[in-house]
């Protein structure tokens, strides 16, 4: 799918035909509907509103790569700048073959909402490289990051816009987006990204930050709405950073998780997986599917299998309006970013399923970014204690602000945490004024 240095007839109209064919809806279109409707719901000032229908900086780049067997592949790049009101922007760099400008600016624009919801200092980003990382060794991915860090450098910065990792992207590739950023610089420039390893800039608690949120916000759920979280059989699909974080916060709590997911399939047991056993396989194995110790089960009936809470942490769109009648949880923590599609959403919340939006839910790991970013701005580092305290603090307070909203305007979790980040965004762009 990567762009040849052999001239080929135009291909990356027909790469985001496919991608938008593939799925129940294209998510920057969803993206402006979720907002349209929460703007409505709350008479949103229109000038704020058409404001955040545009993304303020959308760079493209091209990222050519000498390849270990000598060729030059040049491969497609972006990084977006949704909004920067409220602060810097903020916001991951994700690989993944069906990246698309129109995904990238939907990822940006939810980043800026997220930012609001938990009220951090910050407006919304997002980057992505159209590239497929399992099949590129280490060095073509150093190769490939520094050079796409070198040709957006001149638009990120530790006050402008923070990079992180989204989906495969990690420390390492952190640390190599740092190196090339402070090498243009000529010193150490840890703030310009995080999510970076421990020794060089790092926070403890990053790395489980969003399933810890994930974990949070679904405790308060459960107080809230009065039932027990022990007694709540849980399926988490996707065993990335976040699903095999949240999943396994979940079982140290106590919780039953029963199944769990990655792209090879799905693992399930009713009576609750052992996710310390799982968890060991994985980094042994390519894929948690070929585990031995449960039941599998094909990937496209995953999300329908019985359970109370479903938190997808893999891609947008796994639950469509094709399989949303069949789901049977009661409750869905969105740990990925645009899991349910709009038509899903509304198949659901008929159906009385409560759905804790991706704004809310995944939350965390930008919250504990945000501790990164200011311990690495002060050069003065806090324990790992003091980071999950500050992070239970502020994903528990939006959850509460966003759950009495939910209740006062009778509206969905996703229009209520829209109202809560909108009221924000609106204040700041009304105060700041235009320019000129
Ligand atoms: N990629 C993560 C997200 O979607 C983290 C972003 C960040 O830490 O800046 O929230």
């Amino acid at each position: 799918m990567d762009t040849k240095t052999t001239p080929k007839p135009s291909p990356a109209p027909v790469k985001v035909a496919e991608h938008m064919e593939a799925h129940d809806g294209n998510p920057w279109r969803q993206a402006m509907e979720q907002l349209d409707r929460a703007g409505r719901a709350m008479k949103l000032e229109p000038f704020a509103l058409e404001r955040l229908r545009h993304c303020k900086r959308i760079l493209t780049v091209s990222v050519p790569v000498k390849m270990d067997d000598g060729r030059v592949e040049v491969f497609e790049g972006y990084r977006i700048q949704h909004n920067m009101d409220r602060g810097p922007a903020k916001g991951g760099i994700r690989y993944h073959p069906q990246v698309s400008l129109d995904e990238v600016k939907a990822l940006s624009f939810w980043m800026t909402m997220k930012c609001a919801v938990v009220n951090l200092p910050y407006g919304g980003a997002k980057g992505g490289i159209i590239c497929d990382p399992k099949k590129m060794s280490k060095g073509e991915l150093e190769r490939l990051t520094r050079r796409y860090t070198a040709e957006i450098s001149i638009i990120i910065g530790p006050d402008k816009d923070i990079p992180a990792p989204d989906v495969n992207t990690n420390e390492q590739v952190m640390a190599w987006v740092m190196d090339t950023y402070s090498m243009t610089l000529g010193y150490s420039c840890p703030g310009v990204v995080t999510g970076k390893p421990l020794e060089i800039g790092g926070s403890l608690g990053r790395r489980e930050a969003t399933g810890r949120g994930v974990f949070y916000v679904t405790r308060e759920l459960a107080a809230r709405r009065g039932f027990d979280l022990r007694k709540a059989p849980i399926i988490v699909q996707g065993f990335g950073n976040v699903g095999s974080n949240a999943a396994n916060i979940f079982a140290e709590h106590g919780c039953k998780v029963v199944g769990v997911s990655d792209v090879g399939g799905g693992l399930y047991d009713p009576k609750g997986l052992d996710l310390h056993d799982i968890l060991h396989y994985r980094d042994t194995h390519d894929s948690i599917a070929d585990y031995d110790k449960a039941e599998h089960m094909p990937i496209d009936k995953f999300l329908e299998l019985p359970c109370d809470i479903l938190v997808p942490a893999a891609m947008e769109n796994a639950i469509t309006k094709a399989n949303a009648p069949r789901i049977q949880a009661k409750y869905i923590i969105e740990g990925a970013n645009g899991p349910t599609s709009n038509d899903a959403d509304h198949i659901l919340h008929d159906k009385g399923v409560v759905v804790v939006p991706d704004i809310l839910a995944n939350a965390g790991g930008v919250t504990v970014s945000y501790f990164e970013w200011v311990q690495d701005m002060q050069s003065y580092f806090w324990s790992e204690k003091e980071i999950n305290a500050r992070l239970q603090d502020i994903i528990v307070g939006a959850f509460t602000e966003v759950y009495d909203v939910h209740l006062k305007e009778k509206v969905d979790m996703r229009t209520a945490a829209f109202m809560v980040g909108l009221r924000r965004l609106g204040k700041a762009a009304t105060i700041r004024g235009m320019y000129p």
